[in-house]
């Protein structure tokens, strides 16, 4: 590592540290043991750089500030100093992307195997049930996307004992907080810089993180091989939303920093229900809403039951997939991201039906984690009698809908005892145990310090016209770091915050 203990030693009370089960690996400097009086001038230099560049979401306690942009401001939760995480696996992470890109466009074209798949789990979950009801009318109308958009990520855990990099799950919509990402890399690179004197820690060592100019990038890609220079990118949002500045900070570079000779991509943001409102389809298939005709759907909000309280938010999303637009994600790369399919991928043989690269499968399939069918009656009986080295989850996005711990014991029993089908909901998936670190976490102005977990996302972007790739290349990282004690950490919801990496 480009760190130098006899350098760290110079700064008071920051040393050399080993991570929590007495791991050497992750040579950093503890931030628990940062002077108290230097603590806070970087907590409070932390602080104004967040305010001053945008690293910022609504505030909950605005009732506003969910609508309206420029009130009720809050920095974004962050983590004041990167985490450490070994360059190896980082790197492993970026190369498997443009794998993971191809494979979900693979997937996507098997609009069997994507029905079959689902086929148990859409009669207990009626919002599977919904989206495959779309799927199929577009696989019996033979629609065929010719240019497909995917803006993914994909996210990893570090599991400590067997320093494997295992994925957590594949996002094909709405994954969120890109730009906002960045924004915590370029902070931490500010602070390494501002107090390399104490800190002895090397900003070079936190990667470039270009993701948002990089997604920018790829939806003016697709906008162009649209080819109608008057359509816009109409991005599909939730009425209220908190994390706006990370949409904004896409649109304004997508407007800004992309002009296409005379032009600029303009984005119109709109609801389902709006698009329900103000759509429609021409006879040629050419979607247009609100009188502007849309080039690129993409989507901040559908990805969950909850952005479709009525019929009308589901005739919004199946006239978008009816039209020409470019839909980002399509439904069927939609489902290509549901953690069925991906347990489903995680089979034998079931890679090599979509990917021949042998050695693209090998490398895909050791970050595969544990991922099991609820009809193996093996593992039901494993996770009921060690529910802890399990994860119960249904086909939900968004955080907060796992089971955990005794929850997955009583759960499966449940289901057992009632006999019903409601097993073929959920998957289960083998628990992931990531090393612990300590870390200081800053939220609404307020710094904790706390033993953490870190969750890796690689954003990874593919465009492709026909038979033409377009881009297919990783896009910059977002690191999402947690307390250690808690279940899920989403960063929006609460637990939570961004972060960025050290490599070492
Ligand atoms: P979602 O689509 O809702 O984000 P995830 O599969 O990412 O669903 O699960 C949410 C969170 O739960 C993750 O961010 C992670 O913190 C935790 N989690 C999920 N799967 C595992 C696992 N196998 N081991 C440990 N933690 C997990
Ligand atoms: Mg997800
Ligand atoms: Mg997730």
């Amino acid at each position: 590592a480009n760190f130098s203990i006899a350098q760290a030693s110079k700064c008071s009370g920051v040393e050399e540290m080993e991570t929590h089960q007495g791991n050497s690996m992750s040579l950093i400097v503890d931030p628990h043991k940062i002077d108290p009086q230097l603590l806070q001038k970087m907590e409070y230099d932390a602080l104004v750089w967040s305010s001053l560049h945008g690293l910022l979401v609504g505030d909950r306690n605005s009732q506003i500030s969910g609508t309206v942009p420029g009130v009720g401001m809050v920095h974004a939760p962050f983590s004041l100093l990167p985490m450490p995480f070994p360059e190896s696996h980082w790197k492993q992470a970026c190369q498997i992307a443009p794998i993971f890109n191809e494979l979900v466009d693979r997937v996507s074209l098997d609009g069997k195997f994507l029905q079959d798949s689902l086929s148990r789990t859409k009669k207990v979950d009626a919002f599977t049930y919904r989206l495959l009801g779309i799927h199929s009318k577009m696989l019996d109308a033979k629609k065929i996307e010719e240019i497909r958009l995917g803006l993914h990520r994909s996210d990893y855990m570090l599991d400590e004992q067997t320093k494997l990099l295992l994925q957590i799950e594949l996002n094909t919509i709405s994954s969120s907080s890109f730009a906002l990402g960045c924004l915590v890399s370029e902070l931490h690179r500010s602070l390494l810089h501002q107090y390399k004197q104490y800190l002895a820690l090397n900003p070079e060592r936190i990667p470039q993180n270009n993701a948002f100019t990089q997604f920018a990038e790829a939806l003016s890609k697709a906008w162009s091989e649209y080819n109608n220079p008057r359509a816009v990118v109409m991005v599909v949002v939730q009425t209220e939303e908190r994390n706006m500045y990370d949409q904004h900070w896409l649109c304004t570079t997508l407007k800004e920093r992309y002009p296409f000779e005379t032009y600029q991509v303009t984005s119109i943001k709109k609801t389902l229900a709006e698009i329900d409102a103000l759509g429609e389809l021409l006879p040629d298939g050419t979607l247009v809403v609100d009188g502007e005709v849309v080039a690129v759907v993409y989507f901040r909000a559908g990805y969950g039951p909850r952005d479709y309280p009525s019929e009308s938010e589901w005739r919004a999303r199946l006239l978008m997939e009816q039209s020409s637009a470019i839909k980002c994600p399509s439904i069927a790369y939609h489902l290509a991201g549901t953690k069925k399919i991906q347990q489903e991928l995680a089979k034998p043989n079931v890679l090599e039906r979509f990917l021949e690269n042998k050695d693209d499968i090998v490398n895909i399939r050791k970050c595969f984690a544990g991922l099991w069918s609820l009809e193996d009656s093996n593992i039901v009986n494993d996770a009921i009698e060690k529910p802890g080295l399990y994860v119960m989850k249904p086909q939900r996005e968004g955080g907060g809908n796992n089971i955990y711990g005794d929850d997955v014991r009583e759960t499966l029993l449940r289901i057992e005892k009632e006999g019903s089908e409601e097993n073929a909901a959920y998957i289960l998936m083998q628990r992931i145990f990531p090393a612990l670190f300590p870390a200081i976490l800053v939220r609404q102005g307020i710094s904790q310090k706390h033993h953490v977990v870190s969750e890796l996302g690689i954003n990874a972007a593919y465009l492709r016209n026909k038979t033409k790739v377009i881009i297919n290349e990783e896009c910059g990282y977002l690191m999402r770091t947690k307390v250690s004690s808690s279940d899920e950490g989403g960063v929006i919801a609460g637990t939570g915050v961004l972060d960025s990496i050290y490599l070492v």
